[in-house]
């Protein structure tokens, strides 16, 4: 069975996931997070083309060209080429980005990431590289990783060689290479194996944060109401439960140790309780300076800075929805959703002749929401004043269900999508055409970036108002519920 770079990775990452890929495709969950990954990898041709203008005498070789192609094309005079491929006799498969012959026939291999960084110890892809190249009898004399430069802003037509960073990473490659070749021999039986063991898998002792989509195939016996949803339970915990059998919150001991948080989320569980602190809550929101702006921002992050002012994989706001209360409970409602990809000058101006510098701003999540005034604090000065009356007047409405307001039904989450139909069941998410914020990115995205965009943008603008107006509504009807508790 063939193995590539990106198979190897996820072989580092998870050895059972791989294996399901690899031999039960037809039972590897897709998973909520494709759109992310699509939106990933076109960033990544993006920054690879960038790159690619680094090397004016680069060749691209065909998509799919194959091994033997590469071969004929490296015997030609040609001394850059992009894409070239090599596989060894055990189907261990390399594309490399950029590949560079030296006139002593060594190799220079440039590996190109979209990210601002090298993460230490994170090397293995281009040593994987390195691997299949010697495998195949070339010899490489060094190796580059190719990154965007965090630092870089951009001013009028982007410059390739400062958006860009070639850091020399050959000697930590050759630190790790021995370690790496022994990996990709593992991962390579791994996946060949007729079978594994599909009853549990090695997150079973983890928590919540490092599952991945395939843990319900792995892990059947994990009920409903399972200790990976106590909110913030440490891994020791886990593994504590897990070597008792203990996998459901009804299963965990009286006595066993747990913070006074995770407590009452048992007790939750257990009797089947909504747990509320009223006058903890009823402190929070006696806080609150009316008129109320319920507010939620869509941002369009990119890794190749499409504006003026901006850096690598900055977020740019192209939506806002705000209602408003006023004291009586009187109720109106804003938004805005730009057409193309521009700074939201025109957003910030009727947003503050609707809002003024008046009353407290809400949101859930606030800190996703401040981050991003402070971003266009930098970039639209001229609305300095409004942004920073928002930032020090603005309250984060999930903090109450972090520990106040604690019901099972939740499932430990603090996401409004699992508030707001428990709260207030009449309200759901599930009937509008964008679900997530990430279907949002990635429908405007296309939308005002692609030619080729098929669908109507009116529905698609409606659809993306409705999703955006929903998340300020959801806000204020469980505003309105936390203020009517009994
Ligand atoms: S849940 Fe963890 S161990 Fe199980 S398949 Fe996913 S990543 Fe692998």
């Amino acid at each position: 069975m063939q193995i590539t770079k990106t198979n190897f990775i996820q072989y580092l990452h998870c050895p059972e996931s791989l294996w399901l890929l690899k031999n039960k495709e037809e039972d590897y969950p897709k998973g909520e997070f494709s759109l992310f990954l699509e939106k990933l990898i076109k960033e990544g041709y993006e920054v690879e083309e960038y790159a690619k203008l680094l090397f004016p005498n680069g060749i691209n070789l065909p998509e799919n060209a194959t091994p033997q192609y590469t071969q004929q094309q490296l015997a030609s005079d040609n001394n850059v080429f992009f894409q070239p491929s090599f596989s060894t006799q055990k189907g261990v498969f390399a594309r490399i980005d950029v590949l560079e012959k030296l006139a002593n026939d060594t190799y220079l291999i440039y590996e190109i990431k979209s990210a601002s960084s090298i993460k230490k110890g994170k090397l293995e892809d281009a040593c994987f590289q390195k691997y299949v190249l010697q495998e195949r009898g070339y010899t490489v004399s060094k190796i580059f990783i190719i990154h965007l430069n965090k630092d870089y802003v951009k001013q009028g037509e982007i410059i390739p060689n400062e958006l860009l960073e070639i850091a020399d990473v050959t000697e930590q490659i050759d630190n790790l290479y021995s370690s790496v070749v022994n990996d990709i021999n593992a991962a390579s039986n791994f996946i060949n194996k007729e079978s594994i063991n599909e009853d549990e898998c090695s997150c079973r002792h983890k928590t919540r944060s490092n599952h991945c989509d395939s843990f319900k195939y792995f892990n059947k016996d994990v009920p409903d109401f399972s200790i990976y949803e106590i909110a913030r339970i440490s891994a020791k915990k886990i593994e504590m439960l897990v070597d008792n059998n203990q996998l459901g919150i009804l299963d965990i001991p009286l006595d066993f140790e747990l913070s006074t948080i995770q407590q009452t989320q048992v007790e939750s569980v257990r009797q089947e309780l909504v747990l509320i602190n009223k006058p903890a809550i009823d402190k929070s929101l006696s806080k609150l300076k009316f008129p109320l702006h319920f507010v939620d921002y869509e941002t369009f992050p990119t890794a190749i800075p499409k504006l003026d002012y901006m850096g690598p994989h900055n977020h740019l706001v192209f939506q806002v929805s705000i209602h408003t209360m006023q004291e009586n409970g009187d109720l109106t409602h804003f938004d805005w959703l730009g057409t193309t990809l521009e700074q939201p000058i025109e957003m910030l101006k009727q947003m503050q002749d609707f809002t003024g510098l008046t009353g407290t701003f809400i949101s859930w999540n606030a800190p996703f929401e401040i981050s991003r005034n402070k971003d266009m604090l930098v970039w639209i000065p001229q609305f300095t004043d409004y942004l920073n009356y928002m930032n020090t007047h603005m309250f984060d409405l999930m903090n109450i269900f972090k520990s106040d307001y604690v019901d099972y039904r939740f499932h430990g989450s603090t996401s409004i999508k699992k508030v707001l139909p428990v709260l207030c069941p009449q309200f759901s998410y599930s009937d509008l055409e964008v679900q997530d914020g990430t279907m949002a990115l990635d429908t405007w995205g296309r939308m005002v970036t692609d030619s080729n965009f098929k669908e109507d943008k009116n529905t698609v603008r409606q659809n993306l108002l409705d999703y955006c107006k929903l998340d300020t509504l959801a806000m204020v009807k469980i505003y309105e519920r936390l203020t009517n508790l009994d």
